[in-house]
């Protein structure tokens, strides 16, 4: 059995000490392929540097909503605004372009935590999906209670994003839209979680060629885990469990998803 966990940061401190274990554990785990994000600039050459050292980790770099700030300076003059900083997307683009690098993410809107101001958020986001369209790459989608301006933007970008709604914890609404976009939709722990009651019903409706598995590592452990640091290994909860909301089993669960992130990421 093969998995593929779509969403991780292993580039986080938390694995600054065992790193090599986490990704062997994953291996033996049977988590042979990792896509790690990136949520800045620094983090996502780290996650570039890692990509290059570990075999079956793959990056996608660009701009989280909580960092959008780091990607924007006060434009010259008296009543100027928010401006996009030139020399961050200069570096996004070469880092978008080295070998390794699968996609743009993680980018997108948080308005439960708004460490951004929501205007730069937007900003940010909105120039990103034009890159992913330049450059023709998928993106990995972070939305928290901005369903409305998320859809927004995805569809008044220049070309027709190609991507995943991470960690997908919005409402059948939110999911009808993704599907009628061609998006993913990414499942990760919370499926696992007694309380969040409502996702089954709709990862029900997802077609089995548009699910993708994850962890979120180190955040957002899955059950039996809660509670503890998550790593990739971990993965092979959340597609238990999916598998069992499903009822399929879990080698074709896995090898479905596994397919669906070759074909939405690229690899071969
Ligand atoms: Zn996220
Ligand atoms: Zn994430």
């Amino acid at each position: 059995m093969q998995l593929f966990d779509s969403h991780a940061h292993l580039e986080s401190h938390k694995f600054a000490h065992d790193r090599d274990q986490v990704v062997a554990r994953a291996h033996s785990a049977g988590v042979t392929r990792v896509l790690s994000c990136g949520s800045d600039l620094p983090t996502g050459e780290a996650e570039v540097a890692l990509a290059r050292e570990y075999q079956g980790v793959f990056a996608a770099v660009g701009i989280h909503a909580h960092e959008a700030h780091t990607a924007l300076h006060q434009a010259p003059g008296q009543k100027g605004g928010l401006e996009l900083d030139e020399r961050v997307w200069e570096r996004l683009r070469q880092l978008a372009g080295l070998p390794g690098v699968v996609a743009i993410g993680e980018i997108g809107l948080d308005y439960h935590y708004d460490f951004s101001p929501r205007e730069a958020q937007r900003l940010v986001l909105a120039r990103q999906l034009a890159l992913a369209g330049e450059l023709d790459l998928p993106v990995v989608l972070h939305n928290r209670e901005a369903d409305q301006d998320l859809r927004r933007l995805v569809e008044a970008a220049p070309r027709p994003s190609r991507g995943v709604l991470h960690c997908f914890l919005a409402d059948q609404e939110m999911a009808d839209w993704a599907l009628a976009r061609g998006l993913y939709i990414g499942v990760a722990g919370p499926i696992t979680f007694e309380k969040v009651r409502h996702l089954p019903d709709i990862v029900r409706r997802v077609p089995l060629d548009r699910l993708l598995v994850e962890t979120d590592a180190p955040y957002l452990a899955p059950y039996p885990k809660r509670g503890q640091r998550n790593e990739p290994a971990f993965v092979r909860y959340v597609a238990e469990r999916l598998a069992g909301i499903l009822g399929l089993p879990l080698d074709e669960l896995a090898q479905r998803t596994t397919e669906n992130a070759y074909r939405l990421f690229g690899i071969s």
